[in-house]
């Protein structure tokens, strides 16, 4: 009887053995590592249970290549070009034909995510603050300290501006002066792009987009990945780590990812919309980790301009997400989804997480 149990159990093991290296219809890893949207991305495919990793990685290639065409605010053609170069109409008239802007479907869906993270994030997520950013140089690298007079008026047109936007006829129309940056939000967009390519083929894939990470498929046995948190002080090492499951974006934001400095002075690219200025912020990262790539991006910027006690509140109410905050204090503020979580740095502390 015992015995006939062992050999069930090792028939079920073998049959279950069988079953996960039939499941891949592709064990071969494949990976490339291009530049686009102003930064390095590395993209591996391990397996596939259909087509190649090979096939899968193109695929996701030739993504990135679409939707940079689209949100590239420094190629003409770009449909945020497109946006940027309208007229748009003065506030007290009333929109007529001329001033309806066809744009592509994906654009459309990105700028519906931005309005609801504008609203969703008090204000704090804007993607109209591209005339402030550019008097900053953040949009082509000329970098400057602007006066205060220039800063207060880009921000009058960014208080004023707004797009309309028209889902199912997919125009918009927008006011005079509105200029976008999608800087925010794009890469996070391309994440739940890819991160759909490699669902339709079964493929466990990394990709890599700058602060942006997405974890496709299951990893490993106990199917979890780990992923390390950069250190804020140290970009070449980890704060922190943790295991996650896959199928999700994990997106930080940080003054340390894009800066220059003046008179002694460091400027980040983080913009508070409320003063035009970079975000004086207590944080020195936000991460945020969940299965809406696009809404990570826009948070994880939000969360950084909002600061601690902010951050803190709107990560108890937002339980589809886990967010991990670290401090200018050093402490390292995890919600209670972040699990497996191991100090990388003793620089830092871990504090209690928030429940959610
Ligand atoms: P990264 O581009 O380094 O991944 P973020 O996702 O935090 O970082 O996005 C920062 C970019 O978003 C800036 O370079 C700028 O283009 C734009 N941006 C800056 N401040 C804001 C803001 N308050 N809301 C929306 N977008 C912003
Ligand atoms: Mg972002």
């Amino acid at each position: 009887m015992i015995m006939k149990r062992i050999i069930c159990i090792l028939m079920c093991g073998i049959i279950l053995l069988q079953f996960s290296s039939c499941s891949f219809s592709d064990n071969t890893e494949a990976t490339k590592n291009i530049t686009a949207m102003n930064t390095v991305m590395q993209i591996t495919v391990f397996n596939t249970e259909k087509g190649t990793s090979e096939e899968v990685l193109n695929l996701m290639v030739e993504r990135v290549g679409e939707i940079e065409k689209l949100f590239d605010a420094n190629s003409p053609d770009s449909d945020v070009s497109k946006i940027n170069q309208f007229p748009g109409t003065p506030s007290d008239e009333t929109a007529s034909e001329e001033d309806k802007l066809f744009l592509h479907e994906e654009t459309i869906d990105v700028l519906i995510a931005s309005n609801g993270a504008y609203y969703g994030t008090d204000f704090a997520f804007n993607i109209n603050l591209m005339p402030v950013l550019k008097l900053w140089g953040f949009d082509n690298g000329n970098y400057g300290v602007p006066d205060d007079d220039a800063v207060k008026n880009a921000l009058a047109t960014v208080d004023e501006s707004s797009i309309l936007i028209y889902e199912t006829e997919k125009y918009i129309v927008k006011s005079e002066g509105t200029q976008i940056s999608l800087g925010g939000i794009a890469k996070g967009y391309l994440g739940d792009e890819l991160l759909e390519i490699a669902e339709e083929y079964g493929a466990t894939a990394l990709v890599s987009l700058g602060g942006n990470i997405v974890l496709c498929g299951d990893k490993g046995d106990n199917k979890k990945w780990t992923v390390g948190v950069t250190n804020p002080d140290d970009t070449g090492s980890l704060a922190c780590s943790f295991r996650c499951n896959g199928n999700r974006s994990v997106v930080t934001s940080g003054a340390y990812e894009r800066y220059f400095e003046y008179g002694g002075k460091s400027y980040h690219h983080i913009i508070d919309p409320a003063t035009g200025f970079p975000a004086d912020s207590d944080l020195l990262s936000v991460t945020v980790v969940g299965e809406n790539g696009t809404m990570c991006d826009a948070y994880s910027t939000a969360l950084f301009v909002m600061g601690k006690e902010k951050a803190v509140e709107f990560a108890k109410e937002h339980n589809d997400y886990d967010f991990i905050l670290i401090t200018k204090d050093k402490e390292i503020i995890t919600t209670e989804g972040v699990t497996d979580v191991v100090l990388e740095d003793d620089g830092f502390s871990l504090v209690k997480s928030v429940q959610q």
